[in-house]
């Protein structure tokens, strides 16, 4: 396994990796990996001759009263892991390499990125796509994998390739659960003990979404209505429910077709996410 740091080598990597006519999988991270990330390389493995992992915790996502400074990182364990998974480079530059003077070119996507995880964190997307946009042409991947875990995330990029003909495709992958529902996160170990098992309750209130509308409730304020009980219950705030069009992420009042149902739970400063997708053809 490859480690590369800088912009040139990882380019003329991907240079000769593509003369030879291979393809590149890109799954990029911030690292700190978990069996969610991991469950990404796996399915890139299966897709493509070469895998590369970046990892890079993209200051530009985060707002100053965020969690940067304090987000976790292990780049040994990172990289036994990739290894473990026959990660072909992982590529992880510093922030100088990435950022070498201020950027003046910005990759912003419109409206959909103003609300849901938009409204409290309103540059965290504008940061999102423009670390992507440069990771797709530093390492010319054929398709890039992403988890649902970032639903919101997953739709600004599928829009933002289409708007700029990336030829990149996008390809999303399920959420990885802890035993008892919680959604995987880097961010998870900074629970203690009681707000850890409280936040098994952000899952539980989206099953029980999906067993409502399963027994044909259609109305979506009453159903975030009642993940709110839920969840007012314990001591994480609510950032917030939201039930949406899965595809374009309108609101939506009557529930048809798929949706989703997404929210955002901080604990102290530790924010969590989560969401369902929910086809109501196939119910
Ligand atoms: P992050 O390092 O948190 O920026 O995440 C990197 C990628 O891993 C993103 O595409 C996430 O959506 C994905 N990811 C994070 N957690 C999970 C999870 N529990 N299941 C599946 N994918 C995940």
């Amino acid at each position: 396994m490859k480690i590369i740091e800088t912009i040139e080598e990882m380019q003329s990597f991907a240079n000769q990796t593509i003369t030879e006519g291979k393809h590149i999988g890109i799954v990029p991270t911030m690292g700190y990996l978990h069996d969610g990330h991991m469950s990404l390389v796996n399915r890139a493995r299966l897709d493509n001759e070469i895998v590369v992992v970046s990892i890079f915790v993209n200051l530009a996502q985060f707002s100053p009263n965020e969690d940067l400074s304090t987000y976790p990182h292990d780049l040994e364990a990172d990289k036994t892991k990739c290894e473990d998974s026959n990660v072909d480079v992982i590529f992880c530059p510093n922030e100088k390499e990435m950022y070498p003077s201020v950027p003046l070119t910005w990759v912003n996507v419109d409206i959909i990125t103003k609300y849901l995880c938009g409204i409290n964190r309103p540059n965290h997307f504008k940061g999102v796509t423009t670390i992507v946009a440069k990771l797709f042409n530093i390492v010319k991947p054929s398709k890039s994998y992403f988890g649902q875990k970032d639903y919101q995330q997953n739709r600004v990029i599928i829009k933002m390739v289409e708007d700029l003909n990336f030829d990149v495709k996008i390809i999303t992958c399920p959420i990885i659960r802890e035993k008892d529902g919680l959604a995987m996160s880097s961010r998870n170990k900074y629970l203690d003990e009681k707000q850890r098992k409280e936040a098994v309750v952000l899952n539980k209130s989206l099953e029980r979404a999906k067993w409502l509308i399963a027994r044909g409730e259609t109305n979506a304020s009453k159903i975030e209505f009642e993940i709110k009980q839920m969840i007012n219950k314990i001591s994480g705030e609510i950032d917030y429910i939201e039930i949406r069009n899965a595809k374009n992420l309108y609101k939506i009042e009557l529930i048809q077709d798929d949706v989703l149902i997404a929210l955002a739970v901080t604990f102290d400063n530790i924010r969590l996410i989560d969401n369902i997708i929910i086809n109501n053809k196939k119910l």
